[in-house]
């Protein structure tokens, strides 16, 4: 029982099983359903309990623990960024459970995965309560006619509330618009960890079998036609290095079948490639294993394509229509990434050279629609754009985790020239804020300022209210810091591409000047104390600095070269060590998302494993004071 593990994908060697039990598993019946769950509700645990207690497992098969979340990033900031599905048998049905992605960046992305299901839970802990987190997820499978199933985790929590959380989830399903069916929402209460759910708060707490067959009850089998030839949308996209890319989606029509000839045709009509389906995979607990054939209704995986890509339909070449779809929101921003030539380039990270960075990056476009990639008009640079600063920032974050170094430049709106008017248009975003009433003031001035149009505010239960306005990209660059500082951390903000509206104007963002070193060496608190009253320092005293690197924000308008290596002159005693006398302000230590927003044109954020750091793009002010010139020019 030796497993191949290829980047997710597990091929279990037990091929002579394999056939007889997939032809079983195939006249199965089907339900597709979503979890939503805010992060820490318990979703890895109760979806690994259903693993257990299904009939999909064997003994000896091997249950990874944390089933579903298995990117660091994703569980440090709280978000999932790739939809992942497991599939568990039960009686005489297959389930299988899509996760939900929660970030503020990939609106589109959820009404993708969404269409796929007929069902949902909605997983709440007992005792935290409904997050509005999970707002923008439950909104919009409400929103689809979707039905959700809400389980209340966690009971085994001494503080545990099950009643006053049934409550608040009724009035968040009423504050989002649910239906009369849908706010008569069948609930369970359950413990993951202790693996049982039911129906009654007093009930057996024996198994899980109350909620696998309440999904069979609740949840309609997906409504399809199965004698139509093969169709189905390709909603998620992978590359593999053994299989090639892979793309997974419902089948929609009829059946597919292993190596059988196929079409791909873009939500426009063209045909984009034929082909065969040369592998066929089909969701097993936590693998995908190979099979013959799979029906309408059944979400799999398919090899054998090279240039199918999201949201395309891939179907029976009788097929000349493409099958609705909701397309893949386009990059709004682009920002340059270029090797680290600063002084302490190559120091921190392994992964250093454009070679490098280059492959790294396209590779992730294999894999990532929402991103693209291209070479730089500038040497050693590529243009990455996407779907936001969070979005980038996060392939940022994984990149320097790997050991990549990189210099990142100002992120750039993506603008174009309308083809009828000439007019030059930029991109612009529906925005979903939930705060606690009393910032809705500060939330309502800031996106003025950025040029937002409040569209609606309403209510939203529990002191909160629900803001929606229409922004330009270009506002928001920066703003997700603010917003959490301006609320106390407690505000939340989506975001959906809206579609290319005319330019609104420049929008006032300048920030003051930039302290620049004008040395290369290690700061002293002797110089940096002396400095204080000149701005906000970003370094404290010891750390290693280099010519043109950005100390701090000058308290004035204008960019200031400071010394911050100078030592206390020698008197009759040596001046180094710690000075009490000498009490620096704490740095104001920016995170990476800060730091890229924070940046001007003529300035980049060094990234290395180790360290985020500002610089100006011209290091020697010679050079910098020629190129502001012909910038003036
Ligand atoms: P996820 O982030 O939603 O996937 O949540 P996890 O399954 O990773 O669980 C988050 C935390 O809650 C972990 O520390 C779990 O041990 C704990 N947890 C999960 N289920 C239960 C439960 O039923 N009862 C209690 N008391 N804790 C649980």
């Amino acid at each position: 029982r030796q497993s191949l593990h290829i980047r997710g994908i597990r091929c279990r060697r037990r091929r002579k099983f394999s056939s007889s039990m997939h032809r079983l598993e195939d006249q199965m019946e089907i339900r597709n359903i979503a979890i939503i769950a805010h992060v820490d509700h318990g979703k890895t645990t109760l979806v690994d309990a259903l693993l257990k207690q299904s009939g999909s497992f064997r003994e000896n098969q091997h249950v990874a623990d944390r089933a579903m979340d298995s990117n660091d990033l994703e569980r440090e900031r709280g978000i999932t960024i790739l939809a992942k599905c497991t599939s568990v048998v039960w009686k005489d049905s297959r389930i299988n459970i899509i996760d939900t992605p929660g970030h503020a960046d990939f609106g589109g992305e959820v009404e993708r995965i969404l269409s796929m299901v007929d069902g949902a839970i909605i997983l709440v802990d007992a005792a935290e309560g409904a997050l509005p987190q999970t707002k923008f997820v439950l909104g919009k499978a409400l929103a689809r006619g979707i039905r959700p199933i809400v389980v209340v985790n966690k009971i085994d929590r001494s503080d545990a509330r099950p009643d006053e959380v049934h409550e608040e989830i009724f009035d968040l399903f009423a504050s989002l618009g649910a239906d009369e069916h849908q706010l008569d929402f069948p609930m369970l209460y359950a413990s993951g960890r202790q693996g049982w759910a039911d129906l009654e708060l007093d009930g057996p707490k024996k198994d899980l079998s109350p909620l696998f067959d309440l999904v069979l009850r609740h949840v309609p089998t997906p409504n399809v036609d199965k004698d139509a030839p093969f169709g189905m949308v390709a909603t998620i996209l992978e590359s593999d290095n053994f299989l090639g890319r892979i793309l997974t989606g419902r089948i929609d029509q009829g059946r597919a079948k292993v190596n059988m000839p196929v079409r791909v045709l873009r939500p426009d009509g063209t045909v984009v490639e034929t082909g065969r389906l040369t592998k066929l995979l089909s969701f097993r607990g936590l693998d995908r294993v190979p099979v013959d054939e799979a029906e309408a209704g059944d979400i799999v995986a398919v090899a054998g394509l090279s240039e199918a890509t999201i949201p395309d339909t891939i179907a029976d070449p009788s097929i000349s229509e493409p099958l609705p779809s909701r397309p893949v929101d386009p990059p709004t921003l682009s920002m340059t990434f270029r090797i680290n030539d600063g002084p302490l380039g190559g120091r921190e990270g392994k992964k250093v050279t454009s070679r490098q960075i280059r492959d790294r990056l396209f590779k992730e476009t294999e894999g990532n629609v929402a991103i693209k990639v291209t070479e730089s008009p500038e040497s050693e640079a590529f243009e990455v754009a996407g779907r936001g600063e969070l979005q980038l920032g996060v392939l940022i974050e994984q990149m320097r985790r790997e050991g990549f170094e990189l210099t990142i430049g100002r992120p750039r709106v993506l603008f174009r020239e309308n083809e009828e008017t000439g007019d030059r248009e930029e991109p612009f975003e529906e925005v979903l804020v939930d705060v606690d009433e009393p910032y809705s003031g500060v939330v309502v001035e800031k996106m003025s300022l950025r040029k937002g149009v409040m569209q609606d505010m309403r209510p939203s239960g529990g002191g909160k209210v629900r803001l929606t306005f229409l922004i330009p990209s270009r506002g928001l660059i920066g703003y997700h810091g603010e917003f959490l500082t301006d609320t106390r951390g407690t505000g939340l903000m989506n975001r959906l591409f809206h579609g290319y509206l005319p330019y609104v104007g420049t929008i006032e963002g300048r920030r003051n000047g930039s302290l620049i070193s004008a040395e290369d060496g290690q700061t002293t608190q002797y110089a940096l104390f002396a400095l204080q009253d000149r701005g906000t320092m970003f370094v404290d005293a010891g750390e290693k600095i280099y010519t043109g690197m950005i100390l701090g924000e000058h308290s004035r308008e204008n960019d200031l070269d400071i010394n911050a290596v100078r030592e206390k002159k020698l008197t009759n005693m040596r001046a180094s060590g710690k000075d009490e006398a000498l009490l620096l302000t704490p740095p104001r230590r920016m995170s990476l998302e800060q730091a890229i927003a924070y940046i001007e044109d003529d300035e980049l954020v060094e990234v290395t494993p180790s360290a985020i750091r500002i610089r100006k793009r011209y290091l020697d002010p010679n050079e910098r004071k020629r190129a502001s010139k012909s910038r003036e020019s």
